[in-house]
Order: structure tokens, then sequence, then C-alpha cells
């Protein structure tokens, strides 16, 4: 080390200075007394005195190296030591090219040869450029020295105080050493990024080469990024390195250290980098997680640090011990778990360097020769990936935490589980229901609607295009319904929803987020990982948001305690709140597919997600002890989709668990169950008090409510309708049972199944007919006769018969079964009375068909008989007939008897012939006389006396020969046997003594 000490011992600020001269002396009293204006002067006096009097202590021996830091793991043992590099060489500052030591002065300080270690001129431009900031204390004007001093004596920290005592420290360095000696000592312990201090390990570790053969190009680059090393560095971010690098040349030229042509060439040299050192620690995406977020974020908002890369730079330098929550085991397995790929679909490795590069060429589009272009077996990313966070929600702590497949060495791995994804449907529960919930405006068991809406121009659907009308909200969380998530968010407003979702954890919402209803669905900017496990674990842990962290405790080199985890949580939900939501997820997690593949041992409670496409799925599931979330998809949504993905998370969730479930008490969720709920059944159709119509209708659930969202009316919508399946419609009379169901309609609102209001249109009558009816007076007999025929006799149960008249009431005759098609009335038949008979059919349903009917005329007693009708022989005085001839008449309705007389006159007072027969032929027997003319009539009786005689009618007998005669003997013989069969046939089957009426039944409708 070329770098000289001082030879006094000059550690005091009281101390004389030994190089002291007028110039400077006056300078140092500018200083001070401008610091005093700026300061105003009383008070501002005195605070200058006391913080100059606090300051350390200047010993040049501070300007050391630092110390090592420690982390440990849960159980306390280290993991890893995170220290400087150790190839960290001391190069003397003229072994540099000039242009090295240039270009940092021309950038970081370039009055460094004109101040005394504090640059008057910088402060007041910085001054200014603050006071308009309104930010006394922001970023200044630094000099070398006052980085120098920093460093190596005072925490980075950015208080006025601090600012006074750098300032102060950095005048005692200048007295101390020359300005070669401050910049060498400068350039060899400034940090530059990725481990690398000073300069020479700078050379190396960004061009692979000693600091010495540093180019101008190489030079000014370094030189420009080490005011922010963690964001300007060539491997983070090349575009702004080169930026920079042009920045400081044009600083050089125009301070005269380089002219333009050398300034042209540098800017256009082209830069070999050298390769990253591989990271030498454990878990690394946990400890990634660690220092680049984490303890970043910790230290930079203690008040010791000012920023990110103070803090970083402290994480190597200060010696701290910092105490992690990582679980060893578990982190090994979820990274083993994650490498696994049969846990994906598909594995193809892709040059993400050359893909982004197309990708952007493209116009932020898929390059058109992808896959096949980008495949990269060895050097490749492994597509898709897939992140998980891991933790106990009740306390917060991470357990571990996977952010990809496999940690590449080489380069900048991402960590997945920060990187904004889409959420999917897993937000549901998060930004609608619980804030619902939380609101008292719903609880599991209310009424949502899934239908057609349009709030705006924003009319959501659900991913099967169906609408389920009437749903509990419980129904719809487990179905995932995309339109009552939308309502509700609706209700509660985007903006308060967005609001419970922040405080439950999500932080990265865009203006446009908190205003849009998409936000339901998952339609936001972007959600990491680790902020979705945070809010499922604020409803893991009854509503209580315990920061997720991996840093439980920091520890400074003297064993002080700079950071405690905060035990206390937020109450951002309350219990019943997030007991409802759990309630809900843990009864899908046990009913739907998700539930069948976790197969976990314990009450588990389980929510997926799936974004448009399916370019993304993801999985939150948590006990009460224990909570994941996971995502899978590919680093570029449009790369790719993740088919059959909830199989895929929650086998990948199962082999976590199983592991992270081992020696964990298991707790039950009911055990949790807190007051101030009521459980009671419920319509789930009306969501009101059930009736008995609901639960004959199986529409009554059990279901969970706070007092104010419980129903108080009683569901009057179920109703309950008789339906003939052969037609789907109202039963109609002719419906017969078996075809008849008994059906409950919920009519109320939104009702998507509503009874038919048609009566079924297949069975319009009865199947069976009456096709004919009659009745027939008997006279002999003095009964009617009824018959009747039918279509078809497979339905009938029976008949029965009614007969009414004008003197008598319609009465019940018989009841006669279906295979009998006639019956015989001799009831009491009146004479001269008609009657009407009414024939009905009773089917097996007891149904009563229509009526046929039939009318008959009881004839009356005397005027009913009628005179018979002569017939033969012809009434003709011209025809002959045989001596012996045959007279044939129509019998009356109601005769008994007929009496014939045969006389030789037409008053008949000479009667030859007379005879009572009951048939209505006879043959007269001889004595006529040849060649005259006869008159005849008939007379018909009844059994009552009455008689009635036809007319008049005459014949001339013939002379016969003998031969003509046994002719004429046979014919009679022959027509007298045709007569008697004639005869024999029943009187009242004659047509003119029927009256018959076929009905067919009227149809009921008009009845
Ligand atoms: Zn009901
Ligand atoms: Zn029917």
């Amino acid at each position: 080390m070329k770098m000289k000490k001082a030879t006094s011992n000059a550690t005091s600020a009281e101390k004389s200075p030994p190089k002291k001269t007028l110039n400077r002396t006056i300078r140092i009293i500018f200083t001070v007394l401008a610091l005093l204006i700026i300061l105003g002067f009383g008070t501002g006096t005195a605070m200058l005195i006391s913080y100059v009097k606090d300051a350390p202590t200047f010993d040049p021996q501070m300007l050391k190296p630092a110390e090592t830091s420690y982390l440990y793991d849960s159980k306390g043992n280290e993991i890893t030591r995170l220290y400087q590099e150790q190839n960290r060489t001391v190069i003397p500052i003229s072994n540099l090219p000039e242009y090295v030591p240039e270009a940092f002065v021309a950038i970081e300080d370039e009055r460094f040869e004109k101040h005394f270690g504090v640059d008057f001129i910088g402060i007041t431009r910085a001054l200014v450029v603050n006071i308009t900031k309104k930010d006394l204390v922001s970023q200044g004007a630094s000099t070398t020295t006052q980085q120098l001093i920093r460093n190596a004596f005072l925490t980075p920290e950015k208080t006025l105080k601090r600012k006074i005592q750098e300032a102060w420290l950095s005048i005692q360095l200048e007295r101390e050493f020359s300005k070669p000696e401050i910049l060498e000592m400068y350039l060899n312990t400034i940090y530059f990024g990725n481990g690398a201090y000073g300069i020479e390990a700078a050379a190396e570790t960004y061009f692979n080469k000693s600091a010495s053969d540093l180019s101008l190009a190489e030079g000014s680059m370094l030189a420009g990024f080490v005011c922010a090393p963690n964001s300007f560095n060539p491997f983070i971010n090349e575009e702004k390195a080169q930026n920079r690098k042009k920045t400081v040349l044009r600083k050089m030229t125009s301070l005269g250290y380089i002219g333009t042509n050398e300034a042209k060439s540098a800017r256009e040299e082209e830069l070999k980098y050298g390769e990253l050192k591989s990271r030498e620690y454990p878990y690394s995406y946990f400890i990634d997680y660690v220092v680049h977020h984490e303890l970043t974020r910790i230290l930079s908002e203690t008040a010791l640090l000012g920023d990110k890369e103070a803090a970083y730079h402290a994480i190597y330098t200060q010696g701290l011990k910092i105490y992690t929550t990582l679980d060893t085991e578990l982190q090994a397995h979820v990274e083993e778990t994650l490498k696994r790929k049969d846990k994906y679909p598909t594995t193809t490795y892709i040059n993400m360097d050359k893909f982004k590069a197309a990708y952007q060429e493209a116009g932020n589009k898929l390059p058109r020769d992808y896959p096949k272009a980008y495949i990269d077996e060895e050097n490749g990313v492994p597509q898709p990936q897939a992140a998980m966070v891991v933790a106990n929600p009740q306390t917060g702590a991470i357990r571990a935490l996977g952010g990809g497949r496999e940690y590449r060495k080489n380069k900048d791995e991402v960590l997945r589980f920060v990187s904004k994804r889409q959420p999917g449907s897993s937000i549901k529960p998060i930004v609608s229901y619980a804030p619902a919930f939380e609101e008292k405006i719903l609880a599991p068991g209310s009424i949502v609607y899934d239908v057609p809406i349009k709030i705006g121009n924003y009319a959501p659907r659900s991913w099967d295009g169906r609408y389920w009308g009437p749903i509990t909200v419980r129904e719809a969380i487990r179905w995932s319904r995309n339109i009552p998530a939308v309502s509700v968010l609706h209700m509660v407003t985007p903006g308060k929803g967005t609001e419970y979702a922040e405080r439950m954890g999500i932080s990265s919402f865009s203006e446009d987020d908190r205003g849009s209803l998409s936000v339901a669905l998952g339609g936001v900017s972007g959600i990491s990982v680790m902020d979705m496990c945070q809010a499922f674990a604020t409803v893991a842990n009854e509503g209580v948001k315990k920061p997720l962290h991996t840093v439980s405790r920091i520890e400074d080199r003297d064993g002080e305690i700079v950071f405690e985890q905060n035990a206390a949580g937020e109450a951002v939900l309350s219990p019943q709140t997030a007991y409802m939501i759990t309630n809900i997820l843990e009864e899908t997690h046990r009913t739907t597919f998700t539930g069948n593949r976790l197969y976990i041992d314990r009450p588990v409670a389980a929510k997926t997600g799936t974004t448009n496409d399916d370019r993304d799925t993801l999985l939150a599931a948590f006990t009460p002890n224990l909570i994941s979330y996971l995502w899978m998809g590919y680093d570029y949504k449009d790369m790719g989709r993740i088919r059959g993905g909830h199989g895929l998370t929650t086998s990948i969730t199962r082999d976590v668990f199983k592991k992270a479930f081992e020696g964990l008490e298991k707790i039950s969720f009911e055990s949790r169950r807190p007051s101030g709920l009521v459980t009671m059944e419920i319509c789930k159709l009306s969501g009101l008090k059930p009736t008995q119509l609901c639960r004959d209708a199986n529409a009554v659930v059990r279901e969970i409510f706070t007092p104010q969202t419980a129903p108080k009316e009683t569901c009057s919508d179920h109703v309950e309708v008789e339906i003939c399946q052969a037609s789907g419609l109202l039963r109609g009379p002719y419906c017969p049972d078996e075809d008849v169901t008994k059906e409950y309609f919920y009519t109320g609102k939104h009702s998507e199944d509503k009874p038919p209001k048609e009566k079924c249109d297949v069975h319009t009558g009865p199947s069976e007919k009456i096709t004919s009816f009659a009745a027939i007076w008997n006279p002999v007999s003095r009964s009617v006769t009824l018959s009747w025929s039918i279509s078809s006799s497979s339905n009938i149960k029976e008949f029965k018969i009614y007969r009414g008249s004008s003197n008598e009431e319609t009465t019940l005759l018989a009841s006669i079964n279906a295979q009998t098609l006639h019956y015989t009335d001799a009831r009491d038949l009146k004479n001269d009375t008609e009657y009407t008979y009414f024939l009905y059919m009773v089917d097996k349903q007891n149904n009563q068909s229509e009526p046929a009917t039939a009318r008959v005329k009881v004839p009356s007693a005397s005027l009913s008989l009628s005179p018979p009708t002569l017939s033969l022989p012809e009434n003709s005085k011209e025809k002959e007939v045989a001596l012996s001839p045959v007279l044939l008449w129509r019998g009356s309705p109601g005769a008994t008897s007929y009496t014939v007389e045969v006389a030789s006159d037409d008053n008949f007072s000479n009667i030859v012939f007379d005879s009572t027969v009951k048939i209505t032929m006879i043959t007269v027997t001889p004595p006529l006389e040849e060649g005259k003319i006869y008159c005849w009539r008939v007379k018909s009786n009844n059994e009552n006396g009455s008689s009635q005689w036809s007319s008049v009618r005459s014949f001339k007998t013939k002379q016969i020969s003998p031969s003509e005669l046994s002719l004429y003997n046979r014919f009679v013989v022959k027509t007298h046997f045709l007569a008697i069969s004639w005869k024999i046939y029943p009187l009242y089957t004659r047509p003119h003594h029927l009256s018959v009426t076929t009905v067919t039944p009227i149809s009921p409708s008009s009845g």
C-alpha cells in the first residue's frame, strides 16, 4: 500500500493542523460561516458545536476493510457469510492510466483539486436544488473526500448532523493527506457492486483485466456507475451504464482531460465484459430475497442509513448478524420440487436474452420463429416457470421461497415471486368477498345473481358463457363464477375493495386498478406471488395481517439489535369475516377437484386461479399455521399456456405441504370459529328462511351469517307444480299418472327455471274413446238394452251408467267392469217416457271421461200401438191370388198379437175368415170362391187390451188349374218357411224401432 499514514497522531479535532496555510484557514472559516448562515445563527451555532463534538474521532486506521456479516437460518445456524470479495487488491494510483482517476474526478468531484474536503460551491448548488425540492438533507454534492470518510467512519445516514460530522472529518482528512493520496484511498475502497471493492477488483469483475489496463471507455464506465453500482452497472442495465459512460466522457472533454477524438473513439468502443463470479451461497432464491429486497429495505429505512445503495453496502461491510426465518430443509425441498420436470406440462429451454431481443424487435410480440429459433438446451431457461412462497401466517415468517426452476449462477436470476403476475380468479375472495363480508353487505349464505349484467361498458362473462341465476355466495366462490364476483365488487365499490385488498397485503394496485371492476377477476396491472400470499395469510390468520418476512432480527457488530421484526399485526378483517372466507375455501377444497388432489391429512382451505386463455395458473392453500401461494406460467405470458394447470399446481403444493407439515400441529379451522356468527337453514335460491316447499325442492342449506346479514323473512318463491314428462308442460286432465311428476320451481328474482304456463299438449284427450253407444227399447221384455264400443280398453277401470228423464233425477244405474260392453236396463221403465242414458269411462287413475249419451222412448201403452201396415197381397183388384193366399203385414211396435179378418164385402159384415196370430203373416184357408173379390184387414193388439186396425185392402181370387195349384202350394210352403225365419228375427232390431246415438265426448276445456 503506497498510501502514507500521517506521521503525527492527528486523531482529535482540537489538534492544530500541521500543514495549515492561511488560504486554507480562510476557506474553512468561510465554510463554517456558510453553514451558520444555512442553519440560522442562534440555535445553529449551538447545534454545530454539539454535532462536531459528537463526531467520531478521526483515525486513519479506520480506513480499513469492512467486517463480514453473517446470515442465520430460523434455528440460528449460520447459512452463509456476506463479505467483500477477497480479490480486493490495492493498486497505486501511479499504476493507473491517467484518464482513470480523471474520469472519477470529472464525474464525482470536478473541483477535487481546489476544495479542502468540502466543496462549498457544490454544496450551494445542491442546496438550491434541495430547497426547491423542500428537502434539506437529501442528495448533496459529496466530495470524494467526504465519500471516503462516510465509508470509513460513518454510516451513510442522511441527517444534517451526519452531514456536518462528515464535513468536519473530511477537512481533517485533507489536512492529513495529500490530494493524490486521498484519491488513491478513494479509488481503492469505493464499492462497484457485485462484491467489487476498489478499482482493481472492479476492473477484474467487469472487464476481466487489471485496472492498469483499463481503456478510457472502460474507465469512464466504471466511474459512471460508482454512484449507484447496483442499478447502473452493465450487468444489471447495460444501456444505462453506456449512457452514463457517455456522460462521463462529455464531462471529461469539457474539463479538458481528453480531446473530442479520444471521447469519440471511447464512445464507440465495443466493451467486452467479464463473467460474473458465481454466488457461493446456498438457498440462493431465499438469500437473494433477503439481501436484495428485505435487508436493503429494512436497512435503508433505519435511521442509520439513507438509501438502498448505502444499505446494500452496509450488508457487506458492517459485520451484521442477520437472523432469518429460513427453514433450510423445506427450502431445499421446495427448490427440488420446482426443479422436477414432471411437475410441468412441458419443458423447453429458451435462450431468454435472444428471446427478449426478438420480442422487443417484433413490437412486444411473440417472434415468428418462436420457439424453434430460441431453444438452447445448454444455457436456456426452462419454460414454463413457477414461483412459490411458503410461510407461517401466524407469525408472517417465510419458511421457503421458490423463485423458479433452476437457479442460474452466471446470470442475475429473476426472483419470480416478486415479479408482477396476473392473479386471475384467485383474487376474488380478497378484493370482492372479504370486503363485502367486512362491510356486512353479504355472508356466505347471501344470494348473488349469476345473470347477464352490464355496468357501464363492462359486461363480464364466465368461462362457460353460462348464467346460473340466483346462487349463494358460497357457491359463487366455490365455482369461481365471474359475474357474482364483479357485481359484489360493484356493491362494495372498486375503491373500497382495493383498499381492503391493499390492507391485506396487495401493494401494487395502479390508479386504474382502483377504479376498475375487472379487478374482481384479476384484471390488474400485476400482483406478485408474495403479495397474494400476504393477502391470503391475512385471511388465514383470522384477519390479522402479519407482514411476511424473511429477516427476524439484525444485530450490529457490537451485538446491539438494529432491527427486530415487530410481532404485533394489523387487524384488517374481523375474525368473523376471515372465518367465513376460510370456511368457504375449506369446503371448496373438500368438495371440488382441487381438494381431491391435495390429499392433505388436515383441514386445508384453497383457492385456485386461472388467467385468460390459461396463461397463468395459481393456487393459494392454507391451514391456520401454514400458507403457500404458487404461480405457474411462462416468463413472457405469450410464450405459452398452462393447460390443466390446477392439477399441476395442486401436485406441487401437495408435495411441498407434505414436507412442510412434518412436526406441525394440526389445527382445525372450526376450533377457531369466532363468536358472533349464526348458523341457520335457508332457502338457497331466495336466501330467506325455508318453507316445506323449499325443503321438498331440495333447496335448503345450512349457512353462516352475521346477525346483520341473516334473513328475517320466509321464502314465498317456491311453488309445487305437476309436470307431465311427456310434454314437459303442466299436467292436463288426460295425462296418465305414470307420466306425471311433482316438480318444484323457484319463481323469485332471476329465477332461471320458471314453471311452464301451458298445459300438456301431448295428452289432449283420453286415449280411450267411446266410439258408439246405443239404447234399444225391448217391448217384449220391457227393458232397454244398452250397447257400446270403445277404441281401447287398456286404461279403463270401469264404466258408469246414469239414467235420467224429464221426470227423474239422473242417477247412477250401474258400474260395470271394463270388459263388458253392454247392459240391460229393466228398472222401473215408464211408458211414454224418453230416457237419456249417460255412459262414463273411468280410467285407472280415476279420471272420469265426458259422457256418451243415448236416448230411447218407451212407447205409451195405448197410443203407442200403431196400425199394422199391410203388404201382401197387393192392394189390387186386378191382381189375382190363390184360393188360399198368404197375407203379410208389417208389425206394430208394442203389438203382442194380430187379429186378421177377411170378408166378402168391404164393411166386413160378411166375414169369411178370421184368426189371431202372434206373427205377422197368415195363410187364409178356404172356402174362398174362385174369381171373387175379398177385403182384409189386420188389428194389432197389445197386452193392455189396446188395439189398432189397419187400413183395408182387397184381393181377387183366381181360378186355378190342378197343376197350377200344386205349383202354387209349393210356393206357399216355401214362402211360409221364409216367413217363419224372418219372423224369428227380433222385432226390436229392425231399424224403425231403434234410436241410436253415438256420442263423441265433449272436450273438457269447454267445460
Ligand atoms: Zn324457497
Ligand atoms: Zn301429458
